[in-house]
């Protein structure tokens, strides 16, 4: 068995918000070749964030190339590769002509502010009310419907497509497998249900697009081509690959990053949580076969589908700014070079020295959801450290995790009783101790953090059948975990969280310029 296990494996392409990376796994979920690209994040305006549909494309043919080369270097052959899996940042929205496969704007990245007036303006509209209870998502600047609108009003070429029917939308996941696939040369047009449910066009009930929802944002189907929806996890959806070294080579599984990562953590069971610090903060709670409407801000979303019409859904709590914070500090501020050097500069002071500092730089997301609210620093005196900045800093993503914990107790009635982490800022071990002091349970660390890719690779590893039932992957990446155990009072904990609460408050409601 065991040897037979040796002589496959699994290839993940992972395009999230800094980089590009492809990763070739082995059976036992361990990462035997990697490359990754960073690539240009640009921000013609405050508030607009953008990447280059083409560099995405080009930074993941680029990862493919270099560690495909170093497998083959090891004394591996292609054909061992059995299929390929792809994992992408959600929400980011593009637009492309069907006719000549060529990008009519920028992508429009996540995290972007600009659709703010369109969503006021949306919010007042008749049926506003009832998009909750169909797609599981609030209205805000963050799904693609509203990043599409803009587009489509300020945009002259999405326009002219749009009402000459030629215009094809997408997330990263489609725009990246229509493109694998040859782009107008035989490039086909398809997302998974865990994308679909980040676009605000899905029913999350029925997992297909639904007139009401198209109606709202005034879409005609005969105008945009919207991708086709299908299980994350699929031996014919996705086509295989159409030039490259890896020529051939069937895509079998497609999940977006959140989605991924709680597959990656193995969070199979109603009930367990993971928790992604990458450039944001994204925590998904498996609540089982059913979604749950949140009462409290948090978002509906379709965990995982692994086909057979039985999709697994998830409570979500986004929180916009965590690694991000880190970097502002780093390339807006110089307090540090190295994005890992943000730890030893808050432990250059023993506390946050009273200094909160709410990094609402997109607004707020959840559970709060103020789109007005600005990156907000208090609690500053004569005795403030860049120290006290860098904690203040790392401890708003772990106070904001906990205001999302404590939304879903309330809609689940379940307390976590633990908490599977990773992403860039998890390597912060002060970070991690907060965590646990912050929300009073156990924090579990993998010692493989590329449990995002690791969950794309287990989708596509699934259609090929080389694994059958989740049991199978009860080992994969579970050996020498690091737990940090809340280690402050909770009565301390509590007062922190108190501070921080207050300082919300404060940072609402600033004038839009
Ligand atoms: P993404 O998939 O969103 O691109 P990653 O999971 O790769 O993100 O994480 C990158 C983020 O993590 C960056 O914003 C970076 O600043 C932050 N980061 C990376 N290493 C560390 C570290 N040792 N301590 C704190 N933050 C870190």
């Amino acid at each position: 068995e065991s040897e037979k296990k040796d002589h496959w494996f699994i290839g993940s392409i992972d395009c999230g918000t800094t980089s590009s990376r492809f990763l070739i796994f082995d059976g036992e979920g361990t990462p035997v070749a990697s490359h990754q690209i960073e690539f240009e994040n640009i921000y013609p305006q405050s508030g607009w964030h953008e990447h280059d549909p083409v560099e995405l494309i080009n930074s993941v043919d680029q990862c493919m190339e270099k560690a495909t080369a170093e497998f083959i270097e090891q004394g591996h052959t292609k054909d061992q590769i059995k299929a390929i899996g792809i994992t992408n940042q959600r929400e980011t929205t593009l637009c492309w002509d069907t006719n000549t496969g060529e990008p009519l704007y920028n992508a429009i990245v996540w995290p972007d502010t600009r659709t703010t007036s369109i969503v006021h303006e949306l919010k007042a509209r008749e049926g506003a009310d009832d998009l909750l209870q169909l797609c599981g998502l609030p209205l805000s600047t963050y799904p693609s419907s509203v990043k599409f609108l803009w587009m489509y009003r300020n945009v002259e070429a999405v326009k002219k497509a749009y009402d000459e029917g030629r215009l094809s939308f997408g997330t990263v996941d489609t725009w990246l497998i229509y493109k694998l696939n040859g782009g107008k040369e035989g490039g086909i047009h398809v997302t998974d249900t865990t994308n679909a449910s980040r676009t605000m066009f899905m029913n999350i009930h029925t997992l297909k697009y639904d007139d009401k929802l198209l109606d709202f944002f005034k879409l005609d189907q005969k105008n945009i081509t919207l991708p086709k929806i299908v299980p994350s996890s699929d031996k014919d959806a996705f086509g295989a690959l159409a030039y490259g070294s890896l020529k051939g080579l069937k895509i079998t599984g497609c999940l977006g990053d959140q989605s991924s990562a709680l597959v990656g953590q193995c969070g199979f069971n109603p009930g367990e949580a993971k928790n992604t610090y990458g450039t944001g903060c994204f925590l998904l709670y498996n609540v089982g076969d059913k979604p749950v409407i949140s009462k409290h801000g948090l978002l509906a979303t379709v965990a995982y589908d692994f086909g057979g019409g039985r999709p697994i859904y998830a409570l979500e709590g986004s929180i916009a700014v965590a690694g991000s914070g880190v970097k502002f500090l780093m390339n807006n501020l110089g307090f540090i070079k190295h994005s890992s050097k943000i730890t030893e500069l808050a432990e250059s002071v023993p506390d946050n020295g009273g200094v909160v500092f709410v990094t609402a730089f997109s607004g707020l997301f959840a559970p709060y959801w103020i789109d007005d609210a600005k990156g907000t620093l208090f609690g500053i005196t004569q005795h403030t450290q860049r120290g006290h900045i860098a904690r203040a800093t790392l401890e708003a993503t772990c106070y904001q995790t906990k205001a999302i914990l404590d939304a879903m107790e309330k809609d689940s009635g379940h307390k976590l009783g633990g908490l599977a982490v990773d992403g860039g800022m998890s390597n912060s071990d002060l970070t991690m101790q907060t965590q646990a002091d912050i929300l009073g349970i156990p924090i579990e660390r993998p010692i493989m953090r590329e449990t995002t890719a690791l969950g794309a690779a287990i989708a596509a590893g699934f259609a090929v059948d080389i694994w059958k039932e989740f049991d199978e992957l009860k080992e994969i990446n579970k050996k020498d975990r690091t737990i940090f155990m809340p280690q402050i009072t909770k009565k301390k904990s509590d007062a922190m969280f108190v501070h921080w609460s207050h300082a919300v408050e404060m940072s609402k409601g600033w004038v839009k310029e």
